[in-house]
């Protein structure tokens, strides 16, 4: 394996939630509060993942750690320094990939480096390399129409660890794809995650996939003001084998403990009763 370009041993989290509530003070009929008293921090190294029905809240917290929205109270640190604006050194994956269709893949990918540091031709090169490492060696002149769905999420990924990031952001990044290409992206990203020393924070409804990727699972409850429900440590080996890792007894064992967590959750948000 490669060796990790940053360090995994700083012990100040990559980022912090400190009791955060976010409210969004127009909806039309009148203000709404998302998620409240949020606390979470995500280390190097370790991939933690939030879970919870639909409109609960899940992409609110993405986007406060990506600096995209400020919380309403509380606060966000990242690397120890209180968030603001945008979080820099973090990468995202999100549901929809923003590949400019105008670019080539290899132009696409640079894009994100071009912005930084304005050597092209460097820009290039490390996109080339990154391309390789997603497995599109010989796709770097197509157009993103001329690609597959799977194929531009390997764009976007190769856009994301091209900024070498402290933290990747994802935001069911998979839930477009068929059940195969997911899998194989997903045991992907962890290689190539693990081998970054990077911190990872995964917003998912998908618990089969929280639980085959993370180290720890926090659960969201139904909303309004959502609060965490629930957290959970993932025992499970790695580096893991995700086309198997289902057959696993401690798999079962865990992905029950949450799910009796999140099913109240899911039917809550339903207006539903546990049979
Ligand atoms: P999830 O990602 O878990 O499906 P979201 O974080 O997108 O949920 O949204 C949580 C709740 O906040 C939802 O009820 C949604 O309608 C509401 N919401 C999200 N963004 C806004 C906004 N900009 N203005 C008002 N309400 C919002
Ligand atoms: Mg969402």
């Amino acid at each position: 394996m490669a060796e990790p370009y940053l360090s995994t041993d700083a012990a100040v989290p990559v980022a912090r939630l400190d009791d955060c509530t976010v409210t969004f003070p127009d909806t039309g009929s009148g203000a709404y509060t998302a998620v409240r008293n949020i606390s979470l921090s995500v280390q190097r190294g370790k991939l933690i993942s939030v879970v919870g029905p639909t409109g609960s809240g899940k992409s609110t917290i993405l986007n406060m750690v990506a600096g995209l929205l400020r919380p309403s109270a509380g606060a966000v640190y990242v690397n120890g320094s209180r968030l603001q604006g945008l979080n820099r050194s973090a990468g995202y994956l999100f549901q929809q990939d923003t590949l400019l269709p105008w670019r080539k893949a290899v132009d696409n990918v640079a894009l994100s480096l071009d912005y930084r540091r304005g050597d092209k031709a460097e820009s290039r090169k490390q996109a080339r390399e990154w391309l390789k490492k997603v497995g599109l060696a010989g796709f770097e002149e197509r157009y993103p129409a001329q690609l597959s769905g799977g194929q531009r999420r390997r764009i976007a990924m190769a856009q994301m660890w091209i900024t070498e990031p402290d933290l990747i952001l994802m935001d069911e990044p998979f839930s477009s794809l068929d059940a195969q290409t997911r899998l194989i992206m997903q045991q992907e990203i962890l290689q190539l995650w693990q081998s970054s020393g990077a911190g990872a924070l995964f917003i998912t409804h998908d618990l089969d996939e929280a639980v085959s990727l993370s180290d720890e699972i926090f659960v969201l409850s139904s909303g309004p003001a959502s609060t965490l429900a629930g957290r959970f440590d993932v025992p499970l080996e790695r580096p893991r084998d995700l086309l198997d890792i289902k057959r696993l007894p401690e798999y079962q064992e865990i992905y029950d403990e949450v799910w009796s967590c999140l099913k109240q959750e899911v039917l809550n948000t339903y207006g539903l009763k546990s049979a």
